[in-house]
């Protein structure tokens, strides 16, 4: 279905290609019926746009440039607000040219910097991306809510269910965000939901609740010695009290800065909610040397009494008192540590990761986790590229006022590897019928001096002729070797021929999702594979 050109980079044979082209029609016609207008914009962009909206930094290296024979930078869009913004905001004058939906598919480019899974991170991918323009916030709601919508109905026309959770908006921007999840084993995200009520979150966006934990009215600080102890578990099993009781220090560079990062011993940090609390483009775990370096007493490190560096810590510091902290010294620990009384952070956020088995932030409930492929993402972006950009429009009262945005993705090859992920067994595909590269899988076994052929090249003439899609198998192979690719490719209904059948004026109909054939009349295959194939695009 597909060939590996160079990392993350593919190209798509035949069978593939009309996967895609219907997963491209099913979108096409849900955006045109969501209001949608489609263009064309360009791949290859002028840098100056990328930096007007600091977004070459954002993007860092994962933003593929090159520089023409004219010595000028340019870019390979991996999304297209710049160009569209600019695009919209030469275009638009009054507020009665809005509400705008623009979409594209085509193909974009991200130096990714592990492509992996096949289609599922990959450098070179086409992606429908669509771009709301509305003249406040409650225009962008219901361009929202119509986008939300027409997800819905891409999903279930394609035949995959998927799940809508909260999600971080990372590059893109904005506040809110929404990813369409297919629930796969394989899935790189992991999602957190909770068994009672609706919520449910990526979990580099998902909120819990940490608790409150009962340290008593505030004590005096006082040192411990804690020979040899480093770790959280060394020191509150040496101490002999629960990890929720003690702070751990945890040290980021963030834009090439040492942080100093502050959460319940307990919590673990959650990078992406830290950078975005730093507001940072680049964020990695230090190394110890750098800790060192910075003269920090690695093991020991205490935010009481540090200065010369940025501390960040979780709001989990503020969930109870007299907590275990580091010493600064060698063997040392402190007890009884009191925020605000005995040190300060520079942010207090929430930064931690929240894990299944903690509150739901919505209701009691408990959250759990699971695996899933993210197959689309939505995001409110407010005014942000407009006003970098000036997309600015004249509202009723004659003010100029920035176009208030929302872009809504999704990648084509990745919904397709995701069907895949969720519909397979062990000998192969079993494509859901709508986005099936063929409907139906005519298997003739041929014999010498048998009607097999001329019965399945009439069958064949008129399946095709009632407008089912059929991929005729009139190789000369054995009936193992058809059956098994039949099942690998996974078409959905398999129509064999054999002299055998036609002893009894028949043909075997089996449909890939079930376990056993059936014998059906000649005369009535036509019509009850019409009905098959009917039934597979509705159930969907
Ligand atoms: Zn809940």
């Amino acid at each position: 279905m597909i060939s590996q050109v160079a990392a993350g980079v593919y190209s798509y044979l035949p069978l593939a290609w009309r996967v895609l082209k219907k997963i491209e029609n099913i979108i096409r016609d849900e955006m045109d019926k969501a209001g949608g207008q489609e263009l064309n914009l360009p791949v290859l962009q002028p840098l100056e746009l990328w930096q007007k909206t600091g977004r070459d930094h954002v993007l860092g290296q994962a933003l593929f440039t090159l520089t023409d024979r004219r010595e000028r930078k340019l870019a390979l869009g991996s999304t297209h607000e710049e160009v569209i913004t600019k695009l919209v905001g030469h275009n638009v004058q009054s507020y009665r040219d809005l509400p705008l939906l623009l979409y594209q598919i085509q193909t974009k480019f991200r130096d990714e910097p592990r492509p992996r899974g096949g289609l599922i991170r990959v450098r070179e991918f086409t992606m429908k991306d669509l771009y709301s323009f509305d003249v406040d916030e409650e225009g962008l709601d219901q361009s929202y809510n119509k986008m939300l919508q027409a997800y819905r109905n891409i999903y279930a026309r394609c035949g995959l269910p998927t799940i809508v959770v909260e999600a971080d908006s990372g590059a893109i921007g904005g506040k809110i965000s929404h990813e369409f999840i297919v629930i796969a084993e394989t899935g790189e995200d992991e999602i957190i939901y909770c068994s009672q009520c609706d919520y449910a979150a990526n979990t580099e966006k998902a909120e819990s609740i940490k608790g409150t934990i009962a340290g008593g009215e505030p004590l005096p600080a006082e040192e411990v010695s804690t020979p040899g102890m480093a770790t959280i578990e060394e020191v509150s099993g040496f101490l002999k009290i629960p990890n929720n009781r003690t702070l751990k220090a945890v040290f980021y560079i963030a834009d090439g800065e040492l942080v100093f990062v502050l959460i319940r011993g307990d919590l673990e940090a959650n990078d992406t909610k830290l950078k975005n609390a730093l507001h940072c483009f680049e964020l990695r775990m230090a190394t110890e040397s750098e800790v060192i370096e910075a003269g920090i007493v690695a093991g020991s490190a205490s935010p009481v009494g540090i200065s010369g560096i940025r501390v960040v810590a979780d709001d989990s510091i503020t969930s109870g008192t007299n907590f275990v902290a580091g010493g600064n010294k060698p063997d040392t620990h402190l007890r009884n540590v009191n925020y605000p009384r005995d040190f300060k952070a520079g942010i207090i956020a929430d930064i931690a990761l929240a894990r299944a088995g903690e509150g739901c932030p919505k209701c009691e409930g408990k959250l759990q986790s699971t695996h899933g492929i993210e197959v689309g993402h939505v995001f409110k972006i407010g005014t942000f590229y407009s006003e970098k950009l000036g997309a600015f429009y004249i509202d009723a009262g004659g003010a100029s006022q920035p176009i208030v945005m929302g872009c809504y993705g999704i990648g084509l090859g990745r919904l397709m590897a995701a069907a895949v992920e969720q519909n397979h067994d062990d000998k192969g595909i079993i494509w859901p019928l709508p986005i099936a590269p063929y409907h139906l899988y005519l298997c003739p076994l041929h014999r010498e001096g048998s009607k097999v052929k001329e019965v399945a090249e009439n069958l064949y003439a008129e399946l095709e002729a009632e407008g089912l899609e059929v991929l005729f198998d009139d190789r000369q192979e054995s009936p193992g070797v058809k059956f098994n690719d039949a099942d690998l490719l996974g078409i959905p209904i398999r129509v064999t021929i054999s002299p055998r059948t036609l002893e009894k004026d028949s043909v075997e109909i089996k449909q890939r999702s079930e376990k056993e054939p059936q014998l059906v009349l000649l005369a009535e295959a036509v019509t009850k594979l019409k009905e098959l194939t009917a039934r597979g695009t509705r159930s969907s």
